[in-house]
């Protein structure tokens, strides 16, 4: 199997070969063409396994005939949201996204708590296609008034066994309520708990399902 036999765009490919990939990782050859066909997944896999890859440049791909080279943040709505549980997590989601995402006009950032929450707010009004996020700092946000999920897409919970552990669920809860219903959906975990299998069943529709 290789990246190009994913089907993946001409920007994607080149985003991949400039990393050195030669091959996908199984997650990756797994995920990548349940994610582009439209559907719901469920995914077991461990940090290291090339996971991230593995959502990132599918979502990229969906997004990219709405990507946008004007400037104006009104043509830059938030269309994928990705939920980590620590600010290195999401630091480092977001630089995949970057990285990745580099030949296509398509914006990203992350906000997290611990922080001033200032730059965030000027990145969040200049418009971002792909907001990574931990759960606090995006609630917070949401009260400030800072965030309009009208146009959302996607929806990733990224490592949701460590969310919950860090007692993430209710805040997830809280923003599975602020997103349009009509949108997909992606689990990634490294452990299936019967509190994550009530998690995918509240918000995962029919999702196929991939373990590495
Ligand atoms: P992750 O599991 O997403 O944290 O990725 C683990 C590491 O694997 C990261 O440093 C990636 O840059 C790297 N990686 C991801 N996909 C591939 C691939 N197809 N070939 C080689 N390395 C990869």
């Amino acid at each position: 199997m290789t990246f190009d036999e994913l089907g993946l765009l001409p920007e994607l490919l080149r985003a991949v070969s400039d990393q050195g990939y030669e091959t996908p990782t199984p997650v990756q050859a797994q995920a990548i063409p349940i994610i582009l066909s439209g559907r719901d997944l469920l995914a077991g896999a461990q940090t290291g396994t090339g996971k991230t890859a593995g959502f990132v440049l599918p979502i990229l791909q969906l997004l990219a005939p709405d990507a946008n080279s004007s400037t104006s943040p009104a043509r830059h709505p938030v269309r994928c949201l990705i939920l980590t549980p620590t600010r290195e997590l999401c630091m480092q989601v977001e630089e995949s996204v970057r990285t990745y995402g580099r030949h296509l006009p398509l914006r990203s950032t992350s906000i997290f708590g611990g922080v001033n929450i200032n730059p965030q707010v000027k990145a969040l009004r200049s418009g971002v296609e792909i907001l990574v996020a931990t759960p606090g700092r995006l609630l917070d946000h949401h009260q400030q008034g800072n965030l309009n999920f009208s146009h959302l897409r996607f929806l990733v919970l990224d490592e949701a066994d460590r969310m919950l552990d860090m007692g993430f669920i209710r805040d997830i809860r809280k923003i599975l309520a602020l997103l349009p219903a009509n949108r997909q959906n992606l689990l990634f975990s490294a452990t299936f708990s019967d509190e994550i299998r009530d998690l995918a069943s509240a918000f995962l529709k029919s999702p196929a399902n991939v373990d590495v």
